[in-house]
């Protein structure tokens, strides 16, 4: 078969590789149907992330039909089409029994696409086929349910939930990129009073506001501090959420947010930030981070089926998946492209 793979830094290729073939017993073989790209794939490409090998698959977001099941998968059998999560989960240990799927302590958690072979290739091994894959509602498409692989539950776990948005909340999203719109998206799910966009592209603010945001703020020619403080009335918000993952845009957070409020982290950060301390002490503030559980997904799924969340916005650019250089391309450079997210079918 045909596969993306990672041959080290700044190094890719859509290739020949042999199959994934059944290797333990709750494994699936999935035809993959439609998948993307993520930032974190990018993040691997610039070698951000050592833990993934050279000759390793990209990719841990799609949406496929069920080939082959081991002997002991139960929930899923060949011809169903399945949403494949990027968190995979033996379902036994003790983080996967608190519901934190993230930080399973047998193998699962964050793999696919990481320490093993991923969904940008024609087939694809997924180990606890049981939890990781949900069987898409009849009569959705493809496009519909892909960006529930990671984004959405992302936005809504990392940002949302943790954040504690309440009804009539002040939500600030520093950051519209795909997970920074999939928690603007999300949030207005918990009946927020207004969800402020901050970024310094006013393409991506302009989308945002079309995805459910209703204030943009462009922090390249604007203070945001000044403007959250007028939209507050010198309160701060209630949630603010960090969804770009460099000190400044976190430090930006804890500017932003009210004395009581929550501060979300949902950027990948590869570098220390500041904790002001010496100011914030005495605000009574929460602060969380998390990698998405994706404990959330089969309320997602239920969301979209019953026709209360559309995330097809999302998708700006479509190529066949022997285009997957093409789109890589078009993808890394999704500023000058206009490109939010790329979906690729097989
Ligand atoms: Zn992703
Ligand atoms: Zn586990």
């Amino acid at each position: 078969m045909q596969a993306l793979v990672y041959h080290g830094p700044g190094e890719k290729k859509w290739e020949s590789v042999g199959d994934p073939g059944i290797e333990s017993a709750d494994d699936a073989i999935v035809k993959i149907d439609t998948t993307t790209i993520c930032g974190t794939d990018l993040h691997i490409l610039k070698g951000d992330v050592p833990t993934v090998d050279e000759g390793r698959t990209l990719g841990h977001e799609a949406v496929g039909t069920v080939v082959e099941v081991g002997s002991g998968v139960r929930s899923v059998e060949a011809g169903d089409k399945v949403l494949i999560s990027c968190i995979s989960a033996c379902g036994r240990c003790a983080y996967c029994k608190r519901g934190m799927y993230s930080q399973c302590l047998n193998g699962g958690g964050w793999i696919l696409g990481h320490l093993i072979n991923g969904t940008q290739a024609e087939y694809v091994r997924i180990p606890f086929a049981d939890n990781g894959l949900y069987k898409v509602p009849e009569g959705l498409t493809d496009e519909q349910v892909l960006f529930l692989a990671d984004i959405l539950p992302t936005g809504f776990e990392i940002g949302v939930m943790n954040g504690g948005v309440k009804p009539g909340d002040t939500i600030a999203v520093v950051g519209a990129g795909p997970v920074g719109l999939a928690a603007i998206m999300t949030a207005k799910l918990h009946g927020p009073g207004r969800v402020i966009a901050i970024d310094m592209d006013g393409g991506r603010l302009d989308r945002a506001m079309k995805l459910g945001a209703d204030t943009k703020i462009n922090n390249a020619s604007e203070n945001a501090v000044e403007k959250v403080m007028e939209l507050t009335d010198g309160l701060g918000a209630d949630t603010v959420m960090e969804a770009v993952g460099i000190p400044e845009t976190f430090e930006l957070c804890t500017e932003l947010v009210r004395p009581g409020g929550h501060v979300a982290n949902i950027g990948v950060h590869g570098a220390p930030a500041t904790l002001h301390l010496e100011a914030l002490w005495i605000k009574s503030i929460t602060i969380t981070t998390g990698l998405v559980d994706t404990h959330s997904t089969p309320t997602l799924l239920k969301l979209v089926a019953e026709g209360r969340l559309d995330s097809t916005a999302f998708a700006t650019h479509r190529y066949g998946l022997g285009e997957i250089m093409d789109a890589y391309d078009v993808f890394s450079d999704a500023a000058s492209n206009d490109a939010m997210k790329v979906v690729l079918s097989n």
